[in-house]
């Protein structure tokens, strides 16, 4: 009799925890929609493939686990090691100022959680990606592999540096803000490359630098608050 009664008990617990994960899911997937409607829609987002990229990545497996529920509000969230992922916005925001094409190759420096990595993935060929703390290239490289991405490759290493034996890009997109633009970087860039780069240490503002024939073209878009780019020790 008690022992029935202990079964009954397990299976309402399993029952209503399937339920609130249930919830749960249906919860983050309105709040996905959401996003994309208010945040990145209604702000003027217009290229559709950035839009549906956004639309198709989930970002709440990105973020820290307890962190899910918040994954798709309006601002950056914490990431361990002082780093943090993006506000959706500003992702969706370069990413469209990068103007990609489908047989693009891109370089990222920054990788962090994986997801501007993830969004550039579902636009163009080849994302690299390269990011300076250890675990965070170790976890986001696990995470990509285990959602299926094999056209982003994640390398350890310090930005700086570039990846010059998979140069030149078509387009380089640099999420964390150093003083000035590494040369390196401006390098690998193919004539007509585009590059997205916020600089500046206590005001920042993002730039939009493009590779011409006979030099570069840079433009001010808007400004900004990205972590700074860390140098090696
Ligand atoms: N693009 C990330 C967010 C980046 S936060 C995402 O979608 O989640 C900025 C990242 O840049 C941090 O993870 C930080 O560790 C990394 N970073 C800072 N300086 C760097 C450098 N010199 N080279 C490579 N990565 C660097």
């Amino acid at each position: 009799m008690k022992r029935s009664f202990l079964w009954v008990l397990i299976l309402l617990v399993s029952a209503g925890c399937q339920d609130l994960e249930k919830q749960q899911e249906i919860f983050l997937m309105e709040q996905h929609d959401k996003m994309v409607r208010d945040q990145i829609v209604r702000r003027g987002i217009t290229d559709k493939k950035v839009v549906e990229a956004l639309l198709k990545v989930k970002r709440h497996v990105f973020v820290p686990s307890g962190s899910e529920m918040s994954a798709y509000e309006d601002h950056p969230l914490p990431i361990g090691y002082d780093q943090t992922i993006s506000q959706p916005f500003i992702v969706a925001y370069m990413t469209q100022a990068l103007q990609l094409d489908g047989d693009d190759k891109v370089l990222e420096i920054g990788t962090g959680s994986g997801y501007q990595a993830a969004i550039l993935a579902e636009i163009v060929k080849e994302v690299y990606t390269i990011e300076i703390v250890k675990e965070l290239a170790a976890s986001a490289s696990q995470r990509l592999k285990s959602l299926g991405y094999d056209n982003i490759h994640v390398k350890h290493g310090d930005g700086f540096a570039g990846w010059p034996q998979h140069a030149p890009f078509d387009a380089i997109i640099v999420t964390a803000a150093p003083a000035e633009v590494p040369q390196e970087l401006l390098e690998e860039l193919k004539v007509g490359g585009r590059m997205v780069i916020p600089m500046g240490t206590t005001d920042q503002e993002l730039f939009l630098i493009t590779k011409t024939s006979n030099g570069y073209d840079q433009k001010t878009l808007l400004p900004v608050r990205f972590v700074p780019m860390i140098k090696e020790k």
